[in-house]
């Protein structure tokens, strides 16, 4: 039976968390000089009740999240539609509402001690109890049923949604699995069952996701477009060859995950 992808949006919600612990998962570069890391952030609930209601049942479900300064300073957030403070988008990893915490997989750029972004610079460095707020997920994609191939391609912004779709997908899937990281794969318990093609790809920082755009255009057409779940996320620049390829083989844009993650 062809798989289905049904997208339920939800009402909007925000939430105060504060940072509840860090856990560095993978380090990039030498030991030397760190040059990026992947952390994982359990935020936990600031008062009891702020998850209650929390859902996030599809592989992509996201959540934006508006941080202080990375020393740990207030979050200035104005109504629902707009807001003095900048959100940056991650992944749903986990989550309990009874326990009253989420987790969340952040990819942090930059060296260690100078590290990059907004959120990035936060899951690095700021304290233990630093505040933060969350919306979301707007909504979620969830895809019923089995296919009977996929292709998985993301970068490192992907690697959590790539590893929520693995995991329900199930060992017997079968497909490729393409993934430009420098990230070992094992250290973020990515485990590509067997019946995966796998190809990881170098990073250019001159050119993010051109790797994955060749990699995926060299992939064979589907036998059946129907049987082919296609997920292709990293930076923006994947959208538009991602979009001529799915038409070229024949699968329904709405039957796909094809994002930027980010924009350079
Ligand atoms: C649906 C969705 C889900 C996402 N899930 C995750 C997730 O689970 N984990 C995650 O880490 N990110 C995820 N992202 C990407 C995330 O939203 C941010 O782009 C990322 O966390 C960077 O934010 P920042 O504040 O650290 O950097 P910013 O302040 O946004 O950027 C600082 C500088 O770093 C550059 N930069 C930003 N991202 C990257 C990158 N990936 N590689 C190289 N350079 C970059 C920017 O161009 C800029 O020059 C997701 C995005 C979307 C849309």
């Amino acid at each position: 039976m062809p798989y289905s992808l049904a997208r339920h949006p939800f009402p909007p919600a925000e939430r105060r968390l504060v940072l509840g612990e860090r856990t560095v998962l993978a380090q990039a570069g030498s030991d030397a000089a760190v040059t990026d890391s992947y952390v994982r952030l359990r935020l936990v609930e600031a008062a009891p009740g702020e998850l209650a209601g929390f859902v996030a049942p599809g592989g992509g479900d996201h959540v934006t999240v508006a941080v202080g300064s990375a020393d740990g300073g207030d979050v200035v957030v104005d109504d629902v539609d707009s807001s003095r403070a900048e959100f940056r988008t991650e992944t749903v990893v986990d989550h309990s509402v009874d326990e009253g915490w989420i987790d969340l997989d952040v990819f942090v750029h930059g060296e260690s001690g100078a590290e990059l972004g907004v959120i990035g610079a936060w899951a690095a460095r700021a304290p233990l109890g630093s505040p933060a707020v969350m919306r979301g997920p707007k909504g979620s994609v969830v895809l019923s049923g089995a296919p009977r191939e996929v292709v998985l391609a993301g970068d490192d912004s992907a690697l959590p949604a790539v590893r929520r779709y693995l995991r329900m997908l199930g060992p017997s899937i079968t497909g490729y699995l393409l993934l430009e990281t420098r990230f070992d794969l094992a250290a973020l318990s990515i485990e590509p069952p067997a019946g995966l093609s796998v190809s990881i790809l170098t990073p250019d920082v001159d050119g993010p996701s051109a790797a994955l755009v060749d990699a995926l255009q060299a992939l064979p057409a589907p036998t059946d477009p129907l049987e082919r779940f296609f997920f292709a996320c990293g930076e923006q620049s994947i959208v538009a060859p991602g979009r001529a390829l799915l038409a070229e083989w024949g699968i329904d844009v709405e039957r796909a995950v094809l994002k930027g993650y980010w924009k350079r």
